[in-house]
């Protein structure tokens, strides 16, 4: 047997030997592959029964959290049911974005409640032709669901990473009628005053003046009062056809501070 034969006959064994171990590699692989899955099963999922899957989540999420506790404007439960909650927190955490609890964004912040975020909506009584301003854009959640209901929604975000991940999400998602920008909300946004509605999304322990000022005549602003790491009150403030100011308590609520500088 000269060299070329015993190299032929070394490859014809390494052949065999691979189609031997072949069939029950591809079984191994399979189910590798297969408990993996059920291990992840959201994660794996392809997306359109992940959406499905998410829907009915959601439509179960507004009839167990919302309407049971009281919310009956049918545009602010419209809008719970069409805006896909789970595309806006961390991926990690879309298995629990439907549940009656917020949830950590990233930089110590958080996605308010569901219910919370229906609350405020429904309190703004907003309108189609309205024009809003939020001061705390987060993840852009609440910014997308008052989108489905008013004209346009103005948001403000200080940390900037967040302002500007909302930014793409939203883009992403489709809401065309939403701008962001990363400023501090403390002071509004001047040259788009003044709003039908504010919402205030962090706590303080006053109202801000210049948002007032930024409230259009027969406009509402809702905002958590008090001191920033205890329990505050939501409150609703309504400015009169005659620009009297006159402020409600709603409810006792715990939001994250709105604070003057990021680092
Ligand atoms: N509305 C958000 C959740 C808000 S959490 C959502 O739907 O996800 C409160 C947000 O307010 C945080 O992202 C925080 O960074 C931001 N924030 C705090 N102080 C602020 C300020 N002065 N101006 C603008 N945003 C502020």
């Amino acid at each position: 047997m000269d060299g070329i034969e015993k190299n032929m006959l070394n490859l014809n064994l390494a052949l065999d030997l691979l189609r031997a171990s072949y069939k029950p590699l591809l079984v191994l692989c399979f189910f590798s592959a297969l408990s993996l899955c059920l291990c992840h099963p959201l994660y794996c999922l392809p997306l359109q029964g992940d959406s499905e899957r998410y829907k009915n989540l959601r439509y179960e999420m507004v009839d167990k959290q919302i309407t049971a506790r009281g919310i009956e404007d049918e545009n602010v439960l419209q809008a719970m049911r069409e805006v896909p909650r789970h595309l806006f927190v961390p991926e990690r955490r879309r298995p629990s974005a439907y549940g009656d609890f917020p949830l950590p964004i990233g930089y110590g912040q958080t996605i308010s409640q569901p219910y919370i975020v229906a609350l405020m909506t429904e309190l703004l009584k907003p309108e189609k032709d309205h024009v809003a301003l939020e001061v705390g854009t987060g993840s852009g959640y609440q910014a997308a669901v008052l989108s489905r209901i008013v004209k346009k929604v103005y948001t403000m975000e200080i940390i900037p990473p967040l302002g500007n991940a909302a930014e793409k999400r939203l883009k992403e998602v489709a809401f065309n009628n939403i701008t962001v920008k990363v400023g501090d909300g403390y002071y509004g946004w001047e040259e788009y005053a003044p709003f039908d509605c504010i919402i205030v999304t962090a706590a303080s322990d006053h109202i801000p003046p210049p948002l007032i000022q930024q409230l259009k005549k027969g406009g509402k602003m809702t905002i958590p009062v008090g001191h920033p790491f205890q329990v505050q009150t939501l409150m609703l403030v309504e400015k009169s056809k005659e620009g009297e100011v006159q402020v409600k308590n709603i409810l006792a609520v715990r939001f994250v501070p709105l604070r003057r500088k990021w680092k």
